[in-house]
């Protein structure tokens, strides 16, 4: 399993629709790495790291390309499935950037499932769930937009769990909060994820209105303090996001007892090594997990659907389908969202072979 070459792939991922964020936040397109790992066995593997555009999370996509020409020469010759191995040599030659380490991370998983024919979920613990609840993301508008994109994605995919964004101005937030709520259905569940669009006052005013209804504040604040502060205010379950870094803050949640559910973006995590580590330590300390990944392609939607299969049920909240957005697809045969539910990936390894056509010319090829 000695790596013997890594390539790296970059592919331009436009958007079916614009998105909008809090803070006037938009993106039409995104950048994805995709990397392509070769054993001198003949085992290859395949990673993604896309980061949400520049200005989402610390992390940018010529962040990915320079992390891996910094990386991949100390790689050459490790054995991709001794993960944690890979992972150390990762962590000595580069100081942070998960991000960048994510795409390798992935790829040596699929090394190792494909090398031992079996799917990773068998490899990250088991197959527990096959069929996800996919989270649909209802980007911030007025309450008549938002109303009517939900409408939409319950009518045309069938979702049933929703994560409306909120726009950081309670003027428009709050009446469109009254506006889906009083067109909820039975079974459906909404998170109301502000991006850490509030102020602290405002995020109490806001959680006031969402106490009266069954639902999650997701991520409503900029700082850890105020996202503490704001727990012991509100009874509102409460989901932490771009706050949470990794291992470091998921101590800090367990000992503040700062929410109940976390937002786990494998990307920002550092990879899904470190990804399966906080969800076992969480599922022990009965935090709530949506599984998810800061974007990419159909390559990055497997390793959720791996993680979040072998995930034990109550504590996956929903998955997210990073790639329902986007206007190309990198695994043409990859299938789609059926009944608001996505079936994980089956097959050795990830279980994707991406389109050569779709990755074009290698932009960097390390060996
Ligand atoms: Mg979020």
């Amino acid at each position: 399993m000695e790596i013997v070459r890594i390539d790296v792939y970059r592919v331009d991922i436009p958007m079916l629709h614009q998105y909008t964020m809090s803070g006037g936040r938009t993106w039409n397109r995104l950048d994805s790495t995709v990397v392509k790992v070769v054993t001198r066995s003949g085992f290859v593997g395949w990673g993604e790291s896309c980061p949400w555009g520049p200005n989402y999370l610390p992390g940018f996509a010529l962040g990915v390309r320079a992390g891996l020409e910094e990386l991949a020469p100390s790689l050459i010759g490790a054995k991709a499935n001794e993960i944690d191995i890979v992972n150390e040599l990762m962590d000595q030659n580069l100081a942070g950037h998960g991000y960048v380490k994510h795409a390798v991370d992935m790829a040596c998983w699929d090394v190792w499932g494909k090398s031992v024919q079996l799917p990773l979920s068998v490899l990250l613990g088991g197959t527990r769930n096959v069929r996800l609840a996919v989270v649909a993301s209802v980007p911030s508008g007025s309450a008549k937009t938002m109303v009517s994109t939900v409408e939409k994605f319950r009518s045309e995919h069938g979702y049933a769990v929703f994560s409306c964004k909120l726009s950081g101005d309670p003027n428009n937030d709050f009446p469109a909060i009254e506006a889906l709520m009083e067109r909820c259905r039975p079974g459906e569940k909404y998170i109301f994820d502000a991006n850490r669009g509030y102020t602290l006052a405002d995020a109490l005013r806001c959680a006031n209105i969402l106490s009266g209804y069954d639902v999650v504040f997701e991520q409503p604040v900029k700082s850890y303090e105020e996202f503490a502060a704001l727990r012991h205010r509100t009874t509102v379950p409460l989901m932490i996001d771009e706050i949470f870094s990794g291992m470091e803050t998921m101590w800090r949640v367990i000992g503040d007892k700062s929410c109940e559910m976390i937002n786990l973006k494998i990307a920002k995590v550092g990879g899904l090594s470190k990804a399966r580590l906080i969800r076992d330590i969480c599922q022990e300390h009965g935090l709530v997990l949506s599984i998810q990944c800061c974007g990419g392609s159909e390559i990055t939607r497997a390793a959720i659907t791996h993680l979040a299969a072998s995930t034990r049920s109550a504590y996956v909240h929903s998955i997210w389908d990073c790639s329902e957005n986007n206007g190309v697809k990198v695994v043409r045969e990859a299938a789609g969202i059926a009944d608001g539910f996505l079936e994980h990936t089956s097959g050795f390894g990830l279980g994707v072979e991406p389109d050569p056509r779709v990755l074009g010319e290698v932009v960097a090829s390390y060996c």
